[in-house]
């Protein structure tokens, strides 16, 4: 159906815009969109309804959607004015497949495998989203085209459910939010993908690591330091070199050697584990490390802090003994979700991601060793009854993984963390350790990263919270709101009494209506109104986020409530 409606988009719009060139237009999962080359009209978003009306006019003559197979020298004639179309026609005959066209109604004809509804009447409600420049077949060396996106349901409700979800989801967006709440930018003085990250956004990052950092001190993990870049060979010994090297920052002559950006940071670990002869005794040993990485993602699927080219993560690696894996497992999908736990996520699923069994050459090791990884990993949910499902080719190339992904409220999902298995890495390095017998044996190894990167995380909350972060993790968690200038001393010495909470007062000389409005659009958990009132009676006016009013409290009871809110990490 969707694909049914880009059709009679398509044809709209060649009636509309005589001379236009159409490209290509697919469905997707959730609309469809139509590529174009313009030759010189003017096209904008202002046009929309003239379109949808001229759409609407050719489902409601109801034509039907007749499909063709057609010989190669009939196409070639059919679309000889469009060389978008004969290059589509190129790759098809290539291929050895038919050229298939799709008929609406007598007066148009396009180059498309289908499938599709038989006639356009059965087309449901739709909505011509957006418009944007994209280059054919996303390549930049090619001309750039407009591309109008729509979309189209079964039913008017499901279609006006779908625009409140991207209505909320710009409310929510974490680069608009971003720049409002000051929580980072990303600067072309930089680069592309390289966020700086603001105080407040860093003061989130650092709550939420030193809470990290905490849980994994108590499970025994110790912290190492290691440097951004490292000798080629040694991304040549761990296979990143052969299958990461799209996303790898080139080489840097240094000496005549050739020194490369880490793009993970496990070749580093794994050298800290055979700095020295291993026992049993220390396994399973866990090197934790908050370290930035360095990936080199295309410039076009770069979004503010979800998809960047420099990010640290909350990495660490587990060697332990084949027969403790179960338990390791065990171990990080528990901290997983304490954190998401703590951090407020309820809705999440864990994909168990797989190799891509069609493409073996992206993958090091052998069918065994994916087998053994692939069904340990299985083993290890199915025994903790924790729900999941399949994913082929999302596996690492060294080894399969767990990744929990996260549902927000508008129903979008976000791959927070990973925990990954690795019996390839441990042969390549050839790790050893002494076992309970005295013979040498190979460890294995889990990378694990529950938070993922701290810059996609801080994007995540502020899309999940819509930019209000719950009290423990608010950059600002109180603001002091004196009504005159006369109030401003009692607002001093207030800050002062709220020790280990994160105050701020506006001095400035606004109404307090401003001032309240402002901390309400900074989403700040708590604001405290001081007048004469409070001033006299040595009270607290209270107004929490959202515009409740909390009436009177002491200093002490205030304290008290916002230090339960913090330990408890309540999300209210
Ligand atoms: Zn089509
Ligand atoms: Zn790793």
């Amino acid at each position: 159906m969707r694909h049914s409606a880009e059709h009679v988009l398509h044809q709209a719009m060649e009636k509309l815009y005589p001379g236009l060139l159409a490209a290509m237009g697919p469905a997707t999962a959730e609309g469809f969109y139509f590529d174009f080359d313009p030759r010189g009209q003017k096209i904008s978003e202002t046009d929309f309804p003239k379109i949808e009306a001229e759409m609407r006019q050719i489902i409601k003559a109801d034509l039907p959607i007749v499909r063709r197979e057609i010989s190669f020298s009939e196409a070639q004639k059919l679309f000889k004015h469009n060389p978008y179309k004969l290059e589509w026609l190129n790759n098809i005959k290539k291929k050895g497949e038919k050229a298939i066209v799709y008929a609406t109604g007598k007066d148009f004809i396009d180059l498309c495998a289908g499938p599709h509804v038989t006639s356009t009447g059965k087309i449901g409600p739709f909505k011509l989203l957006s418009i944007a420049g994209a280059y054919w077949h996303g390549d930049e060396k090619k001309p750039m085209l407009t591309r109008i996106y729509g979309t189209c349901f079964a039913t008017q409700k499901e279609l006006k459910h779908y625009l409140w979800q991207q209505e909320e989801a710009k409310k929510r967006d974490h680069r608009l939010l971003g720049q409002k709440l000051e929580l980072f930018f990303i600067s072309n003085a930089v680069g592309q993908g390289l966020p700086i990250i603001l105080p407040k956004g860093a003061t989130i990052i650092r709550i939420i690591q030193q809470y990290n950092r905490q849980l994994q001190e108590s499970l025994g993990y110790q912290e190492i330091m290691t440097p951004h870049v490292g000798l080629k060979s040694l991304w040549q010994t761990s296979g990143h070199w052969q299958l990461y090297r799209e996303l790898m920052y080139e080489p840097m002559k240094i000496e005549n050697k050739d020194y490369l950006l880490k793009p993970m940071n496990c070749p580093f670990h794994i050298l800290a584990y055979k700095h020295k002869t291993r026992s049993y005794k220390e396994l399973p040993l866990k090197f934790a490390e908050y370290a930035s990485v360095y990936r080199l993602e295309k410039s076009g699927e770069l979004n503010g802090l979800l998809r960047v080219r420099g990010l640290m993560q909350d990495d660490a690696h587990i060697f332990c003994e084949e027969k403790d894996l179960k338990s390791v497992i065990w171990e990080v999908i528990d901290l997983c979700q304490t954190h998401y736990r703590h951090l407020g996520i309820k809705d999440y699923q864990m994909r168990l991601s797989l190799r891509d069994p069609q493409k073996k050459k992206k993958y090091l090791g052998d069918d065994q060793l994916w087998l053994l990884a692939e069904q340990a990993l299985e083993k290890a949910l199915k025994e903790k009854k924790i729900n999941y499902y399949l994913a082929a080719g999302e596996a690492a190339f060294y080894g399969p993984k767990i990744d929990p992904i996260v549902k927000d409220s508008l129903g979008r999902e976000w791959q927070i963390g990973t925990v990954q298995l690795d019996f390839m890495l441990p042969e390549r390095f050839q790790l050893g350790y002494i076992d309970q017998s005295g013979k040498e044996k190979k460890p294995v190894l889990v990378h694990r990263a529950p938070l993922g990167s701290f810059e996609r995380l801080l994007g995540i909350l502020t899309e999940y919270y819509g930019g209000a972060f719950p009290l423990w993790l608010a950059p600002i968690q109180v603001r002091i709101i004196p009504i005159a200038e006369r109030h401003l001393t009692f607002a001093k010495s207030l800050k002062t009494k709220l020790t280990n909470l994160r105050v701020d007062i506006d001095e400035r000389n606004e109404t307090m209506q401003k001032k309240i409005k402002e901390a309400e659009e900074q989403k700040i958990p708590y604001m405290l109104i001081i007048g004469d009132r409070e001033v006299s009676q040595q009270k607290l006016a209270v107004r929490q986020r959202g515009e409740k009013n909390l009436g009177e409290m002491s200093v002490n009871q205030f304290f008290r409530r916002l230090k339960l809110e913090i330990e408890e990490k309540l999300v209210i």
